[in-house]
């Protein structure tokens, strides 16, 4: 049997929780007969559910007047029999019960289908409603009792005791925790209220029926079943994985900070924090310090042909992962990312898919480098000639040009070019802290991410020298723009953890299973998974993630130099914050005490390794692995030595 989405061929569900019963009662209301009216025959007495059928509106109202059913089945495909929604409408107008639920249930006169489905009800929706209807239980007596009221459990252990200006007790109490079913003893369940309290009731069941759709309700609610017929040790872990599920911070690793080693806590509170964490009362001084500055010329206009050739000489290897950045710096003097991006843009054809100027693309890539400050030691124009760099590498990795479209690519590398742009050489936090115009600007939250991100396009789309979108198809600019957003916002560090959660949890666990399979659907399979769109959004921020933090994985001087410089921008930060009174965020980073080498481990032992053996197992990048591996055993070698400078002292 197809299937069909269309409303004429659902059947509409509506759920009416009445009154705690011990057997459950199901209306079905069928004009006639037919394969899924008796596969919910079927199903109820299988689940030892009490079923009555009903042929017209007309019978299904009074049987229900008369039996109040918990679930009513209505056959919603056939107009000409009845109105079902009708129907619907008049059972919601008529109900006093606590809630009514309409769900729909596409055709599919499966058995094994129609069980599932009432057994997802009956523990999902239904506990839910019980707990709903203790809740009101709850309410009433404390709009109605002039008494104390306690909840407790059912050997009389007061869970919850609620004060009123009274003397005697009124008992809530908690059955059994499993079957999530409360007893109100002193309060009638049904009917009783009807009058007061019925518009609080329908209120109550809209605020459920607008949750019970969201996926997370649903895994919940499987959750639910699954426990009621596991064994109690299964039923308790799933207990705790309903707790964790229940928390919005799924993705972010917990850190026991006492235990922990510091450099790691430094790391994760500098780095992924809001600073909130640290506030100590007086942090809000506004800075007076002006974040954002344009500059007022533009540097003379160069071309990819007039390069001067010891410029041109440095660049030769740029495809190569091993090309020294820092050799263009000194030839560019500090102006890396103009020339390696008309390079690297010019390779992948950018200007051709932008239907843009060259003369713009160079407008452009100079305002955008003018827009770093030269005088941050890491985040500079040459950390962003650096990502930029690494993104144009890992574009031209064999599974990454399966995963994605030219317009994936361009985004990519515009991306990485403004990614850290007007980047004030100080984290979230200290912004945060110092209570800066950027902080209060963008609500403390992913500060500087938002900052670059709208900045660039601010300094493109202002003047039309330099405005690389001007020529572009409307919808093709909204695509390319949300897609430099998306990836600028992913270089974030509070979100670390859910992005590469996400991108193994997605790709790299299917590809894996597809390849022990290895036939030919599992190729057309990993197609699939690679060029699902929701996966190459995975994948691109875990393109920019990883290109922004590859500098652990260089050639080990490359990867000494940026260690140095990040450490240098940190120890300027804490100088600056002891001096203005704030917040130290990373206390580890004093120049006076630091070791660079244990901060090294620290920051690969938890930021890179598991990422970098991610994106390996996607790309495959034996070389960067090395690389990694070297640099790690270099910083443990140092550490060893009790040494805390970047590198040995001469012998
Ligand atoms: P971004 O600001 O976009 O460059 O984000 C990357 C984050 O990682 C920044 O907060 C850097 O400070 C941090 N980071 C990058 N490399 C290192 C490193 N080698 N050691 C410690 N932190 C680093
Ligand atoms: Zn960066």
């Amino acid at each position: 049997m197809t299937l069909s989405l269309s409303l004429s061929l659902s059947l509409s569900l509506c759920v009416c929780v009445c009154v705690c019963v011990c057997v459950w009662q199901v209306l079905l209301v069928f004009a006639k007969d037919d394969a899924q009216s008796n596969s919910f025959c079927w199903a109820c007495e299988r689940a030892g559910f009490r079923c009555n059928v009903a042929r017209t509106p007309e019978a299904a109202l009074e049987s229900f007047q008369e039996k109040n059913h918990d679930l009513i089945i209505m056959d919603h495909r056939h107009s000409r029999y009845f109105d079902a929604e009708a129907l619907c409408r008049y059972v919601y107008s008529t109900c006093v019960c606590v809630s009514v639920v309409t769900q729909r249930y596409v055709e599919n006169s499966n058995m094994m289908s129609c069980y599932n489905e009432l057994i997802q009800l009956h523990h999902g929706e239904i506990r839910a409603q019980i707990k709903l209807r203790a809740c009101n239980a709850v309410f009433t007596a404390l709009e109605q009792s002039q008494e104390a009221i306690e909840i407790s459990s059912e050997d009389q252990i007061i869970q919850v005791h609620t004060h009123t200006h009274t003397h005697t007790h009124t008992h809530t109490k908690h059955k059994d925790r499993r079957k999530g079913s409360l007893d109100v003893r002193s309060t009638t369940s049904r009917g009783s209220d009807a009058g007061s309290s019925q518009r609080r009731h329908s209120s109550m069941a809209r605020i459920h029926s607008m949750t019970i759709e969201a996926p997370i309700t649903k895994v919940i609610n499987i959750i639910n079943a699954a426990q009621e017929s596991s064994p109690m040790p299964v039923a308790e872990a799933l207990d705790r994985v309903l707790e964790i599920l229940r928390t919005t911070e799924l993705y972010s690793p917990q850190l026991g900070t006492k235990e922990e080693d510091p450099h790691t806590n430094d790391l994760v509170g500098g780095l992924m924090t809001d600073g909130l964490r640290r506030l100590s009362g007086n942090e809000y001084i506004l800075a007076t310090k002006q974040l954002h500055h344009i500059p007022g010329h533009l540097t003379t206009p160069l071309s990819l042909n007039d390069i001067p050739p010891c410029i041109a000489q440095t660049m030769e290897n740029e495809d190569s992962w091993d090309f020294d950045i820092f050799n263009l710096e000194s030839a560019t003097m500090k102006r890396p990312l103009t020339y390696l991006g008309l390079k690297i843009f010019s390779r992948f054809g950018v200007c051709e898919f932008l239907s843009c100027p060259e003369a713009t693309l160079r407008s452009w890539l100079q305002i955008i480098e003018a827009n770093y400050h030269s005088s941050n030691s890491y985040h500079n124009s040459t950390h962003a000639a650096d990502v930029l760099h690494a993104t144009a590498y890992f574009l031209c990795k064999e599974r990454v040009k399966q995963s994605l479209d030219p317009i994936d690519e361009v985004a990519a590398l515009i991306a990485a070019t403004v990614h850290d742009v007007d980047h004030p050489g100080r984290t979230n936090s200290f912004l945060c802290n110092a209570g800066s115009e950027l902080a209060i600007l963008y609500n403390d939250t992913a500060v500087l991410e938002s900052h670059h991100a709208a900045l660039a396009f601010q300094i493109t789309t202002r003047d039309d020298k330099c405005n690389i979108f001007k020529n572009m198809e409307r919808n093709e600019y909204r695509t390319l723009r949300q897609a430099v957003i998306d990836m600028v916002l992913a270089t974030e560090m509070t979100k670390h953890f859910e992005h590469v959660n996400k991108f193994v949890n997605s790709i790299n666990k299917p590809l894996a299973a597809l390849e022990e399979n290895g036939s030919f659907v599992c190729v057309c399979a990993g197609k699939c998974i690679l060029t699902a769109p929701e996966n190459r959004i995975l994948v691109k921020r875990m393109l920019i993630k990883c290109a922004d933090i590859s500098n652990p994985c260089r050639p080990l001087e490359l990867c000494i130099e940026w260690a140095g410089r990040i450490s240098e921008e940190y120890f300027a930060q804490t100088d600056e914050e002891k001096q203005q009174g704030l917040p130290v965020v990373m206390p580890v980073f004093d120049r006076n005490t630091c070791s660079i080498p244990k901060s090294q481990i620290s920051f690969i032992d938890y930021f890179i390794t598991d990422m970098f053996d991610a994106w390996d197992a996607f790309a495959d990048l034996p070389n960067l692995m090395q690389h990694l591996d070297n640099n790690f055993k270099y910083w443990k070698s140092l550490d060893e030595k009790k040494l805390h400078s970047l590198r040995p002292p001469p012998e």
